[in-house]
């Protein structure tokens, strides 16, 4: 009689020495001091109890009948530490869970995309991903010298506990993946999703990650959906890119991109069907994150401009100073890469998502070069401006010009007087259009 066949399935909780009712286990010591049952064979009587009670053996079958289920996995940036990222990927998974029905296990991909290779390939991996080595160089020099200073490693670890805290509240993970291949592992796969943001950037496709971003780990049979996929470069800068992206589309059986500059340039390398879907930050209306911002650890205490940056923007600190003034209101900052403020000005920095979602939906003014800040000041209907990050980026005019409010996006020789109104009527009957469309594009994918 064996209770467990490995050390490792064994956690030397002595349930099973406990229950045996005729003291037929006994715990016994190993050669490290770890406690493991042993077996009298003369006094055993096979009455399976002490199999029964095994927490392990229990966890084990749990598991295993979950892998019979046919899973639907989801692959996207959750793992980024952004807030919209990981926002966007727990309402995409709930979305689909609600699409799919209790008889899917629907659980989003931990792949952290790490170069497995030598250290030379490692180092020109990243230089890549950097843009180059005046970047890197660039960026050492800030992180040893400068801005980033201003993320002190305290604040940096508060937020590192609250982005686990709400990822193991709201996303149902999978174990972490290193290779793209071991995802497609001993589970029933009936679908991967890939999506949303900006999973097709060049610096996602151009290598081995292209291996899981066009969810070319997956097998035959398994239905390969993007859902609002973003390449999130004008299509002048992808011209030598064409044949990595019609490759890719190749594995994808239902196709929908974010922006439709996007779709403009990939409906030219596919003969399939592309539709333009909104982020799946959408696909919530704004009572639907109720949960959410009650999950947050820090409560608003008053009124203030939220001033949201993910790059360097000297201008738009300077206005956000100019406005706090100008209005009275408080600063509440998140600026990672800029030395703090005056002590006037609440920082913001060890925020999660939680934290930041409430952030925006009880600030008076919003100021930010992020994508998904704006797209939140949209669905909380608060007064912002957009100020965007980099000559080739596509999304943010892209967002606003669904919406008519290109003119909220500052440029430094003409800011618009913030309090212009925002016809938030029209902003919510086009939300709404967007998010049924969404859904009913996951829906007919999956289905
Ligand atoms: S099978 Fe029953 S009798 Fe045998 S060791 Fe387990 S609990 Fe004890
Ligand atoms: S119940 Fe399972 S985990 Fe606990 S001591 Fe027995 S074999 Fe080990």
């Amino acid at each position: 009689m064996k209770v467990y066949e490995n050390k490792s399935d064994c956690s030397g909780c002595s349930a099973c020495f406990s229950i045996c009712p005729v003291n037929a286990i006994t715990m016994a010591a190993d050669g490290e001091g770890f406690l493991y049952p042993e077996v009298d064979d003369t006094k055993c009587v096979s009455c399976n109890r002490c199999l029964s009670v095994c927490p392990i053996r229990i966890h084990h079958k749990e598991r295993d009948n979950n892998n019979a289920l046919p899973h639907i996995g989801i692959l996207n940036l959750q793992n980024t530490s952004n807030y919209g990222a990981s926002i966007a990927a727990a309402v995409l998974e709930m979305n689909v869970r609600d699409i799919s029905g209790s008889e899917y296990v629907v659980e989003t991909i931990d792949y952290n995309g790490k170069y497995r290779g030598n250290i030379i390939n490692k180092v020109l991996d990243y230089v890549e991903q950097n843009n180059g080595w005046i970047n890197c160089f660039k960026g050492a020099y800030r992180r040893l010298f400068k801005e980033d200073k201003a993320l002190s490693s305290d604040l940096r670890n508060i937020r590192k506990e609250r982005f686990a805290s709400f990822n193991e509240k709201f996303l149902n993970r999978t174990i972490e993946y290193n290779d793209a291949a071991d995802i497609n592992s001993d589970k029933n796969n009936y679908a991967f999703i890939v999506g949303s943001d900006v999973v097709w950037h060049l610096k996602r496709v151009t290598n081995f990650r292209s291996e899981a971003y066009f969810l070319k780990f997956a097998g035959k049979d398994t239905r390969k959906i993007s859902y609002a996929a973003s390449v999130d470069i004008k299509s002048d800068y992808l011209n030598n890119y064409k044949s990595t992206y019609s490759d890719g589309l190749k594995n994808i059986d239902y196709i929908s991109v974010r922006e439709k500059d996007t779709s403009d340039y990939l409906s030219e390398l596919t003969d399939k069907n592309i539709s333009v879907e909104c982020d799946p930050a959408f696909l919530f209306t704004s009572e639907q994150y109720n949960e959410m911002i009650e999950f947050s650890s820090e409560k608003p205490d008053e009124d203030y401009i939220y001033l949201y940056l993910l790059d360097r923007n000297d201008f738009l600190i300077e206005y956000a100073k100019k406005l706090s003034k100008e209005k009275g209101l408080k600063l509440y900052y998140f600026t990672p890469k800029y030395p703090a403020f005056d002590e006037n000005s609440h920082n913001c920095l060890s925020d999660g998502p939680a934290e930041f979602l409430m952030r925006v939906k009880n600030a008076r003014y919003i100021l930010s070069n992020s994508f998904h800040c704006i797209v939140f000041s949209l669905i909380f209907e608060k007064k912002f401006l957009s100020f965007d990050r980099s000559k080739s980026s596509i999304k943010g005019y892209n967002l606003l010009s669904q919406f008519n409010l290109t003119e909220r996006i500052v440029k430094s020789d003409s800011v618009i007087d913030i309090d212009k109104p925002i016809d938030f009527d029209c902003v919510r009957q086009k939300i709404s259009e967007m998010r049924n469309d969404g859904l009913q594009f996951l829906k007919n994918s999956l289905q």
